[in-house]
C-alpha cells in the first residue's frame, strides 16, 4: 500500500514530464513547417519548396504537399488560358473593350485601340473613348439593364460604319463591348447596289431603241427600203454599243478579279507613246482632231505589260477625241518623275465639270449623260484606273470645263 502511494504520484509526474517534453518538440516542429510553408507560399513553385514526408508531422505535410501541386497544375492550366486569350484578342480585327461597373475600361485590344483613336484606353471612361451618344447610350442601357444590347452607326467625323455590341458581364458587374467595323462591308454593299441599278439602267435605253425600231419595221418600214436600210444600220449601232459594254464590263471583271496577270517587263515610255499614237490616228483625223506625241529621248524603261498599258493609254485618247471639237488637240507627253515615269494625255475639248471630277473613274459613270448619250459605258476609265493601278502606277485628272482636260498616270522604272 505504502508503495502505491508514492508510485503513483511518481508515474504521473513522469507522464506529465514526457508530454511537456512531446508538446514542446512537436511544437517547435510545427513552427518549423510553418515557416517552410510560409515561405514556399510567397514562391513561384511553392510544390518544389514544401518538403513531403516531414518526420512527426507525415500526414500534414503530405496532404500540404499534394494541396500545392495541385494548385500549381491549375495555375498553369489557367495562365496558358489566359496566354491564349491574350493572343486571340490581340490578333481579332473586332475591337474589344471590358468595361469595370464604375464605366472604366480593364482592357481594350489593339484593334479597339486603333478604332478609338490609336493612343492606350485602359483605365479611361467608356463614355469619353465611345464619344458618340448613340453607342454610349448603348453601353449604359446594358450597364443599368443587366441584357445585351447592339447598335449600329456612321462616325460623321471619320464616316466608318460601326456596329457595337454591349454583353453584361456577370462576373465584375461591367459591361463587355465588342465593337466591328463594317465601312469595307457597307461600302462593297453600296457598290453593287449602284453596280446592278446602273447595268439595268444602261441596258434599258438601247433594248427599249431595239425594240421600237423592230416594231417599226415590223409595221410597214420593211417594205420601204431606204427606210428598211436606214433602221438596221442603226439597229447595228445599238447592237455594236451593248456588245461592246458586254466585253468592257467582262474585261472589267477579270481585271478586278485579278485573273488578268500582268506580263512585265521592260518598255520604253517613247516607243509606247508612239505606237499607240499611230493606232489611234486614224480615229483622230476622221473627228478632225490632231494627235501629237511630245516625248524628251532618253527617257528610261519602265516595269509594265506594254499591251495592257496601250490600252490605258487608248482609252484616254479616245475620250480624249470623243470629247473635243473639230479642229481640237490631244496631246501625247511623257517626263520623269522620281522612281516613275509620268505619262499626259492633255486635250482641248470640253472638260469636266469639278462636281464630276472626283468620280469619272467610277464604274458606268458618266459626267453629263446628254452629251454622252451617243457613245461609251462610262467603263473605259475605270478600267484604265484598274490597269494604272495593278502596275503600282496612280492615274488622276486636272481639267476646266470648257478648257479640256489633262489626264495623268504613272509607272514605276524598270
Ligand atoms: P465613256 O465610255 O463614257 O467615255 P469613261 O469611263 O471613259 O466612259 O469616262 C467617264 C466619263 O468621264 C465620260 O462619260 C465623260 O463624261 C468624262 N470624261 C472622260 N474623259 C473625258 C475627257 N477627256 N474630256 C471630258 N470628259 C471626259
Amino acid at each position: 500500500m505504502n508503495t502505491l502511494t508514492w508510485l503513483l504520484p511518481a508515474a504521473l509526474g513522469l507522464l506529465l514530464l514526457w508530454m511537456s517534453w512531446r508538446y514542446a518538440s512537436l511544437r517547435r516542429k510545427l513552427d518549423a513547417y510553418t515557416r517552410t510553408v510560409r515561405r514556399a507560399a510567397g514562391s513561384e513553385k511553392p510544390a518544389l519548396e514544401l518538403p513531403t514526408d516531414t518526420p512527426g508531422l507525415e500526414p500534414l505535410s503530405n496532404t500540404v504537399h499534394s494541396l500545392a501541386a495541385a494548385y500549381t497544375v491549375q495555375l498553369s492550366q489557367l495562365e496558358a488560358e489566359r496566354a491564349r486569350l491574350a493572343a486571340i484578342l490581340e490578333q481579332l480585327t473586332d475591337g474589344i473593350l471590358i468595361a469595370d461597373a464604375n464605366g472604366l475600361l480593364r482592357m481594350a485590344n489593339p484593334a479597339a485601340e486603333k478604332l478609338f483613336g490609336g493612343a492606350p484606353l485602359t483605365g479611361r471612361s467608356v463614355a469619353i473613348t465611345l464619344r458618340h451618344h448613340q453607342l454610349v447610350e448603348t453601353w449604359r442601357k446594358c450597364q443599368n439593364s443587366g441584357e445585351p444590347q447592339s447598335e449600329t452607326v456612321e462616325l460623321p467625323a471619320t464616316r466608318k460604319y460601326l456596329q457595337l455590341i454591349a454583353l453584361p458581364d456577370q462576373n465584375t458587374g461591367g459591361v463587355i463591348l465588342m465593337i466591328q467595323d463594317l465601312t469595307h462591308q457597307r461600302r462593297l454593299e453600296t457598290v453593287r447596289r449602284d453596280f446592278i441599278s446602273n447595268i439595268s439602267h444602261e441596258l434599258r435605253t438601247p433594248l427599249a431603241s431595239l425594240k421600237a425600231l423592230a416594231e417599226t419595221l415590223q409595221d410597214g418600214a420593211l417594205d420601204d427600203p431606204p427606210v428598211a436600210r436606214r433602221f438596221l444600220a442603226r439597229i447595228q449601232t445599238e447592237v455594236d454599243a451593248l456588245t461592246q459594254m458586254a466585253s468592257e464590263l467582262l474585261e472589267l471583271s477579270r481585271i478586278e478579279s485579278g485573273q488578268v496577270p500582268l506580263e512585265l517587263r521592260r518598255v520604253s515610255p517613247e516607243k509606247l507613246l508612239h505606237s499607240t499614237a499611230e493606232r489611234m490616228k486614224v480615229q483622230a483625223e476622221r473627228a478632225g482632231v490632231s494627235l501629237q506625241v511630245e516625248c524628251p529621248p532618253g527617257l528610261p524603261e519602265v516595269r509594265a505589260d506594254a499591251p495592257r498599258l496601250e490600252q490605258v493609254l487608248v482609252n484616254l485618247i479616245h475620250n480624249g477625241i470623243k470629247f473635243s471639237r473639230a479642229s481640237g488637240e490631244v496631246r501625247l507627253s511623257a517626263r520623269l518623275e522620281g522612281d516613275f515615269i509620268c505619262c499626259a494625255v492633255a486635250d482641248t475639248g470640253a472638260g469636266i465639270d469639278p462636281d464630276d471630277l472626283p468620280r469619272i473613274f467610277e464604274r458606268f459613270y458618266k459626267a453629263d449623260r446628254a452629251r454622252t448619250k451617243s457613245g461609251g459605258t462610262g467603263l473605259g476609265l475605270s478600267i484604265a484606273r484598274h490597269l494604272v493601278e495593278a502596275h503600282g502606277g496612280k492615274i488622276w485628272v486636272e481639267s476646266e470645263p470648257e478648257r479640256g482636260s489633262v489626264f495623268y498616270f504613272t509607272i514605276p522604272l524598270a
